[in-house]
């Protein structure tokens, strides 16, 4: 069924009973061409691509709990494509150009809203290094606009702008193409254009282990509803990737951690940008529905229990109210976590794993929203041709044998 206006006023005027499900709860077949173990959006966009892309469509998604549960539904939607090496440059700009007619493509409107995201430099070395960074975003083809103070106090008027601020504002940075989307709408959309494709979404089904062949190759999954077999198996399961990569038998160079976000009550338009202080590691943006929705750092120890802890909490707010104070006055509506895969030089891994017939797309960390459509275009390419996609080549599994890392956090300064 194609979403239109003419659709909304046919149903406006039949009384809404015209809708037909976005997708169906298929009972799972016993053997797929292709299995993708993870609901999220990569393992949705996966899906999708695998189907559009190269006409695969005898695939299944098995999610354990329900689709978009994991980070995807959990996370604060900002997308961006300000990257400092060149690799990432080209593999997060072409998900933003993805984004960019995501809504038009799968007929569903995931509420892109380009509004520009500014980080903030509290410090001369904070410019410094932020004009590198713009430059190098230049070079590489992608927007970048340096602020100055007063730039900065023009869009962000709320922000704390006093010299004498504990972390006061000297000037900044802008890509005016990031913004944020609605995640919820990215997992539903994916979702519902993979089903029309034919693609089976197994909700409430948990991958326990692999079954192997006689030289070791993956030839399917054990579920809590059976086994199911494949010709390959894509493993799109972030925190929880390296729980899967040991029961198939070899390890991944990822470490699981609570990151947690929180929104304020809702209030009137007071912010049409999203704001990062890398120095505090706070950013904020506020919602379509008003809330203000406010992230920073990781919970620091290795957990799988989506809260996060209190004390971060604080930390976050604090860092908040040191860059917009009249937050304060604002009540706290909620507060979550998900569990992100983080890899020691935060860039994502996309391909083939140790394993015969297993690929994988992980270590997005706390970045892969953004990343969602060109990480269900890439692991869908090697999944379907058996060869690295060119935009993947350099995030391979290998890069932490030979030491080729893409240190995005340490060279820019910045984590989300
Ligand atoms: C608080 C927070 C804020 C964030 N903010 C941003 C942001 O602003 N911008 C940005 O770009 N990124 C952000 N991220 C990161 C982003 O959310 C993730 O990188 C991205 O959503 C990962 O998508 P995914 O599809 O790989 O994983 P998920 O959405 O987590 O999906 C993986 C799925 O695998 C399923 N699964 C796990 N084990 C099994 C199993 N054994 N069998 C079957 N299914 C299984 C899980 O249930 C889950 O649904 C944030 C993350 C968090 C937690």
């Amino acid at each position: 069924m194609k979403y239109s206006a003419l659709a909304l006023v046919r149903g406006a005027l039949t009384g809404g009973r015209h809708w037909t499900p976005a997708w169906r709860f298929p009972e799972a077949k016993s053997r797929y061409q292709v299995l993708i173990i993870g609901g999220g959006g990569h393992g949705l966009a996966t899906a999708y691509y695998l189907a559009k892309n190269h006409g695969v469509r005898d695939v299944a998604v098995i999610e354990r709990g329900w689709l978009g549960g994991g980070n995807t539904g959990r996370n604060t939607t900002i997308v961006r494509s300000n990257y400092l090496f060149p690799e990432s440059a080209r593999l997060y700009d072409f998900s933003l150009k993805l984004y960019e007619s995501l809504s038009r493509e799968l007929n569903f409107n995931i509420m892109l809203s380009q509004r520009g995201l500014i980080l903030l430099a509290h410090s001369r070395h904070d410019l410094d290094s932020m004009a590198r960074w713009a430059n190098a975003m230049q070079m590489n083809g992608i927007d970048a606009q340096l602020l100055t103070r007063r730039q900065v106090a023009e869009r962000a008027p709320l922000l704390e702008m006093s010299p004498q601020a504990r972390f006061p504002v000297l000037g900044g940075f802008m890509q005016r193409r990031a913004g944020t989307a609605r995640h919820d709408a990215v997992a539903w959309g994916y979702a519902r254009a993979a089903d029309a494709c034919g693609v089976d979404i197994l909700q409430n089904c948990e991958v326990t282990g692999f079954t192997r062949d006689a030289h070791g190759a993956v030839t399917g999954v054990l579920t809590n509803r059976g086994a199911i077999a494949a010709e390959r198996v894509g493993i799109a399961a972030a925190g929880h990737s390296s729980v899967l990569a040991k029961l198939a038998g070899f390890a991944l160079p990822v470490t699981s951690y609570a990151l947690q976000a929180m929104v304020s009550e809702p209030v009137k338009p007071a912010l049409d940008t999203v704001v990062l202080s890398p120095g505090t590691g706070a950013y904020v943006s506020q919602s379509d529905k008003g809330e203000m929705v406010l992230g920073a750092s990781l919970d620091l120890f290795p957990s799988y229990a989506q809260r996060g802890s209190f004390a971060i909490t604080q930390s976050v707010l604090a860092a908040t109210l040191a860059i917009f104070p009249t937050f304060s006055r604002l009540r706290l509506l909620r507060q979550w976590a998900g569990i992100v895969d983080v890899v020691h030089d935060s860039s994502p891994i996309i391909g083939a794993t140790p394993v015969p017939n297993l690929y994988i797309n992980c270590g997005w960390g706390t970045g892969g929203f953004k990343g969602i459509p060109v990480g269900g275009w890439t692991l869908a390419h090697v999944l379907a041709t058996g060869k690295n996609h060119e935009l993947a080549e350099p995030f391979q599994l290998a890069r932490f044998v030979s030491g080729r890392l893409i240190d995005e956090a340490a060279a820019a300064g910045i984590a989300h």
